[in-house]
């Protein structure tokens, strides 16, 4: 071999080189493992109701109990809070008290979707059809003409709750938002792309056997009542007190030849979750610090909402962890630590003009880091200090995790959020971190295998610090 030139050892010493990290087979031998159980998880936790029951369930197989502010804890002790089974707190106590600082990893289990209406069963050309809302940032067009299922809780008026999942096993029916034929869309060809289907005419294609007594009008929306009725015991009433999100119908997928990525609904942001909750359950031995995985609701729809990172559940219970051991709050708040895991946009050589090369994430170069998102001269981000992206460089390093920096599309043309600002307002220092997104709130998105896996390292090696 010869010898290196000046200009290649400069090059060696001075430049920053991104590259492709799937090179070493043992790991990418790893993460297709982690990934068939991420897969699991993205089909049995399609809404965030169904990830909360996931990860409550698997929390308490490994230990974890109902926080209970009035109780003592010791180091290695493993709580759970589940705020009203859509967004749950996992916490393992450190050796250090918690007054010192927390680590968090925050991520979230809602993901865009289509919401039934208060009102939504009605019937029109002898169809039945549900109203429909749309929840978070949806290309209409891509919802239409494919499988939707219908998950959800249905509260009845006697109080009980009904728990409805429809359309994912292969036996079930399932339900379309149907689109118009090419041969007639001459006008909606014209129209542009945000407006080519209107939030309004997305309705929800249920059936069209009419019940069969000539006296009653309205049969065909009679006979689906009928059916919901025997089945479920629900009444047309009880829709009002409802949450039913229809949801794309099919599963998640491996995509390629070689099997490198995963196409599925919902990677925003269970791909992140995932990697949050398992760092948490694996944790081996008692943390230094003590660590907390978050999973949080409505972050599609601004984190509003009393299951959302903008109300004050985490904060009240990061105090409690400190109250209970006599230290205070608000510095432990001050003290604390936070990975915000959610996804970033992958670069795409299909549109490779909405995002810069030299600052967005690459499909397989590990986890991204993001310092800021936000829009237009980076208006609502809480842009991460050059300290603490310095602490995760050098802590990424030293562990061996493969990781970049991502960006959220060029300036001035796009932008966005997650919930890293909220966590900023608790007095953390804060970073997003999360894996890149290719087709991001699609109904089938995808995401490279690596990359889910290098999420998994980084947050373990975050916790462990
Ligand atoms: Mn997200
Ligand atoms: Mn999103």
């Amino acid at each position: 071999m010869s010898e290196k030139t000046q200009g290649e050892i400069l090059m060696e010493k001075l430049t920053f080189k991104r590259d492709n990290g799937c090179k070493d087979e043992k790991i990418v031998a790893e993460a297709e493992l982690f990934c068939e159980g991420y897969k699991c998880f993205l089909d049995l936790g399609k809404t965030e109701r169904e990830a909360a029951d996931f990860a409550i369930a698997a929390a308490i197989e490994k230990g974890f109990k109902p926080f209970d502010r009035n109780a003592k804890y010791n180091p290695g002790d493993k709580v759970y809070l589940n705020n009203r089974g859509k967004s749950v707190i996992l916490a393992v106590f450190g050796n250090q008290p918690v007054e010192s600082g927390v680590r968090v990893a925050a991520a979230h289990i809602d993901s865009p979707r289509i919401d039934l209406k208060p009102n939504p069963i009605y019937e029109d050309c002898e169809m039945a059809l549900f109203k429909t809302h749309y929840y978070g940032g949806v290309k209409k067009y891509q919802w239409t003409a494919i499988p939707l299922a219908l998950h959800g809780v249905v509260i009845r008026a006697d109080g009980t709750k009904i728990s409805i999942v429809i359309g994912e096993d292969e036996n079930d029916p399932c339900f379309v938002i149907t689109d118009l034929l090419p041969h007639l869309a001459a006008e909606q060809y014209k129209r542009t792309l945000g407006e080519a289907i209107r939030g309004e005419d997305m309705n929800v294609l249920i059936g069209s056997y009419p019940f069969k007594d000539d006296k009653v009008s309205e049969a065909v929306k009679l006979n689906i009542l009928n059916i919901i009725y025997e089945k479920y015991g629900i009444v047309e009433a009880d829709f009002i007190s409802a949450e039913l999100e229809l949801v794309p119908a099919f599963k998640a997928r491996d995509i390629g030849f070689d099997r490198s990525l995963i196409g599925s609904y919902g990677h925003d942001d269970r791909v992140c979750a995932y990697p949050s909750l398992m760092a948490i359950l694996n944790a081996s031995g008692t943390p230094e610090h003590t660590v907390i995985t978050v999973l949080a609701d409505k972050e599609e729809i601004g984190s509003m909402g009393n299951t959302g990172l903008e109300s004050a559940f985490l904060k009240y219970f990061v105090c409690d962890l400190a109250n209970i051991q006599g230290g205070d709050g608000f510095t432990a708040l001050a003290n604390s630590e936070c990975l915000s895991a959610d996804v970033n946009a992958a670069f795409d050589p299909n549109y490779p003009d909405v995002l810069d090369r030299r600052n967005a994430a690459m499909i397989n170069h590990g986890a991204a880091f993001t310092k800021y998102t936000g829009s237009r001269g980076k208006s609502g981000t809480s842009d991460a200090s050059a300290e603490f992206v310095g602490k995760m460089r050098r802590l990424m390093d030293a562990n061996n995790v493969m990781w970049q920096m991502g960006e959220l599309g060029k300036v001035d043309l796009g932008g966005g959020g997650t919930v890293a600002m909220y966590i900023a307002n608790l007095g953390m220092d804060v970073i997003d971190i999360g894996v890149p997104v290719l087709s991001m709130h699609a109904p089938f998105e995808v995401v490279s295998k690596f990359d889910v896996y290098m999420v998994y390292k980084a947050i373990e090696a975050f916790f462990k610090s």
